[in-house]
């Protein structure tokens, strides 16, 4: 009888632990801010897949504008999506060796994909922008899985990533308005579309 208590005991162990580490409406977990999520999310991205610096530049690209002062061609100004990103590509390009690595390590992967390469190095400003949304489209949406979030966590991050989008369109209407600015020209911000499409 003792015997199969026990027996009967171990999976009830198992189940309330599993169920105490599991979130749920009741008991939410304290969420990632939306910012700390594109950062993580574009420097895991970076790092995983080991960009290159040459790759990092031209996402970060500065044209002068008409008032002389340098403006991000891929980013929009005050755009709450934008700056996390570009605060991690920033970040990322600034990186140190590693200390303890044999040889001259500085990230994991071998480089990005040949066809991502190619998109961030083309001609077309709009193809560039395409691409580097495909990119924090995925980065981002790792991020969002790697969390095993509830139907509720996920619709929250949703409605912020709208919310910040909208702000951020604001942002580039504003920015078009005045004329100064050199942002790649099309009326839509891609790290935005990329963020908000990765949580869909
Ligand atoms: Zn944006």
């Amino acid at each position: 009888m003792r015997a199969t208590l026990l027996a009967l005991g171990l999976p009830i162990v198992l189940v309330s632990i599993t169920l105490s580490t599991q979130a749920d409406d009741k008991n939410p977990r304290p969420m990632e801010s939306v910012d700390a999520l594109v950062f993580f999310a574009v420097l895991e991205g970076l790092y995983v897949e080991g960009a290159a610096s040459k790759d990092v530049e031209v996402i970060l690209e500065r044209r002068k504008m008409a008032g002389g002062l340098e403006g991000f061609v891929n980013f929009v100004y005050g755009c709450p999506l934008c700056i996390p990103a570009l605060n991690a590509l920033t970040v990322y390009r600034q990186r140190a060796k590693f200390p303890n690595a044999k040889g001259a390590t500085d990230t994991f992967g071998r480089g990005l994909a040949k066809d991502i390469r190619d998109g961030l190095h083309s001609a077309e400003p709009l193809v560039r922008l395409s691409t580097i949304q495909r990119l924090v489209d995925r980065w981002v949406h790792q991020r969002l899985e790697s969390k095993r979030l509830t139907e509720a966590e996920r619709a929250k991050y949703q409605v912020t990533l709208e919310e910040y989008r909208k702000k951020g369109a604001g942002m580039l209407a504003n920015a078009e308005g005045t004329g100064n600015t050199v942002f790649a020209g099309t009326d839509r911000c891609a790290i935005c579309d990329g963020a908000v499409d990765a949580g869909r």
